[in-house]
């Protein structure tokens, strides 16, 4: 039996039609009755707008949360009140990253206008790589991009849209190697010169990776020295490029930080920028974490140089708190990125289209179907402004200032290093009990241990999520890395309970 409203149903219900009639189908007769329950969901569930006396997360072990969570997949449909109910335990015991306790990572909570422009994104199911079928998210990834080359200062350059910092980072490596050995595309590495890169050894570790995946091999990552406060000495790298010449190698490719990913420092842009120069070396900007800052007057002086990049990767999905994942790599000769990526698949990118098709950017990619990751930044950066996303990254720079002012001197707290250059801020907390005694390498092991224990309770308790790491390469045990984002925006209260519970939790800890 065939009902009116079936015309508009999403195929869930078409597929209940096939199995005769909406009539007799538990299912609703329209996709929105059913979104408006999961709606109603996260509201109750205050998983958008988590209040501070709520759980940050509610901690289960695996083999617990296996038993807790409705996991088993059935062989006939559930009603969809059984459906909501299932929704409810898994955002029940999913981490609260809109929470404003969670400082664990360096995302946090989702931009409400990003989450619109998902939402949007996602319902409309479709592609990023051809007009044909994404023409309006074609536009908008070339409005989005635009504006972002403008603001890094390579306004006649290129860009696209990655699944991620790793991914963009690794474009950057691709394109590199094509510009220096075009050959490279059709003949592969057995026909090149025994190429090697280099970054810092504070830099993100997608780097090694992508060595290993683009066959350089991660011994041809050659890792820099950084200072005292994770940035790359320019010196050191000329010592490396001139020993890797020496070696008979090639050196091609360089890697600089904006915004290291545990002490948040900022490579000095300018010398690397003229030492890739002299060598004739692509710079790359990793500016994943820190390229944010650029929307700060304020605070964009430590991205000095950045315009000087062949190539940038920045991640609006962490600072800002666009949706994951959005990461734009962007480079400043228009053009590479197609000859350096594409393979001209008839099928898809046919050269007889009716329409324009420069529009179609599917071919700069290495990807075959891409997300349309463009729409939620776009949408963000239309609702509030350059000013308004300003706003948002000042406060969470004035609050990381303030937090790191006032564990400065107080009892307890040490600081990694004096001052920090994005919204890291990388302390210990030394417990009464380890007071006022020597420094022995037995008291940093004691030290080692108490980040890892304070966080156990606080994750158990649920009342805060903060990181910790050790920096190996630099001799330094494990220490709390704060970090501020942008959504929900932070408070200085926030701060002060964050030392608050670092102190409680820490009392009897020996
Ligand atoms: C997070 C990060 C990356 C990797 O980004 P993903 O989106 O997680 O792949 C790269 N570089 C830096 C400096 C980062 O902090």
């Amino acid at each position: 039996m065939l009902q009116p409203s079936c015309v508009h149903c999403c195929h869930i219900s078409i597929v209940a039609m096939a199995e005769g009639g909406c009539g007799e189908s538990q299912k609703p007769a329209t996709v929105f009755d059913f979104l408006s329950k999961i709606v109603r969901l996260l509201q109750d569930e205050e998983a958008l707008q988590p209040r501070r006396n709520d759980q940050v997360v509610q901690f289960q072990h695996p083999r617990e949360l296996q038993e807790l969570l409705p996991l088993a997949l059935n062989k006939d449909p559930l009603p969809d009140d059984d459906i909501v109910e299932a929704c409810r335990q898994v955002i029940k015991y999913s981490v609260k990253t809109n929470h404003p306790y969670f400082f664990n990572q360096l995302y946090g909570g989702v931009d409400m206008y990003g989450l619109a422009g998902t939402w949007i994104s996602e319902s409309l199911n479709t592609n990023q790589y051809t007009f044909e079928v994404g023409p309006a998210f074609t536009l908008v990834e070339h409005a989005v991009l635009t504006h972002t080359l403008n603001m890094f200062g390579l306004a006649n350059g290129d860009g696209i849209f990655c699944p991620g910092g790793s991914i963009s980072n690794m474009y950057g490596i691709v394109l590199a190697r094509y510009k220096k050995v075009p050959d490279i595309k059709t003949k592969g590495l057995s026909s090149a010169p025994p190429l090697v890169a280099f970054t810092s050894d504070d830099g993100h570790y997608s780097m090694l990776k992508a060595a290993h995946w683009l066959g350089l091999g991660t011994d041809n990552m050659i890792k820099v020295k950084s200072d005292n406060e994770g940035r790359m000495i320019p010196s050191e790298l000329v010592a490396c490029i001139q020993k890797a010449l020496k070696a008979g190698k090639q050196p091609f490719f360089v890697n600089a930080t904006a915004g290291t990913t545990v002490l948040g420092a900022f490579d000095p842009f300018e010398a690397l920028a003229d030492i890739c120069t002299e060598y004739h070396l692509w710079l790359h900007v990793d500016a994943c974490w820190g390229g944010s800052l650029m929307l700060s007057k304020k605070f964009s002086s430590v991205l000095k140089g950045i315009s000087r990049a062949d190539s940038i990767s920045w991640n609006p999905h962490k600072m800002l708190g666009a949706p994951l994942q959005c990461s734009a790599f962007l480079v400043r000769e228009k053009g590479l990125l197609h000859h350096s990526n594409a393979a001209a698949a008839h099928y898809l990118f046919q050269q007889d289209k009716f329409y324009d098709i420069s529009y179609d950017t599917g071919d700069k990619s290495v990807q075959c179907g891409r997300k349309v990751d463009a729409l939620k930044l776009w949408l963000m950066w239309k609702a509030r402004g350059d000013s308004g996303l300003e706003k948002v990254v000042d406060n969470a720079m004035e609050c990381a200032r303030y937090f790191c002012d006032r564990i400065r001197n107080r009892p307890g707290f040490r600081l990694v290093i004096p001052e920090f250059q994005c919204t890291n801020t990388c302390f210990w907390y030394i417990p009464p009990r380890l007071r006022n005694q020597e420094e022995t390498p037995e008291w940093w092991e004691k030290v080692n241990s108490v980040a890892p224990k304070i966080k156990e309770r606080l994750v158990l308790a649920g009342c805060l999520m903060i990181g910790y790491t050790p920096l190996s390469h630099k001799g330094i045990k494990n220490f709390f890395r704060m970090v501020v984002t942008c959504q929900p925006p932070a408070t200085v209260e926030d701060m002060d309970y964050v030392i608050e519970k670092i102190e409680e939790y820490a009392i009897d800890i020996v």
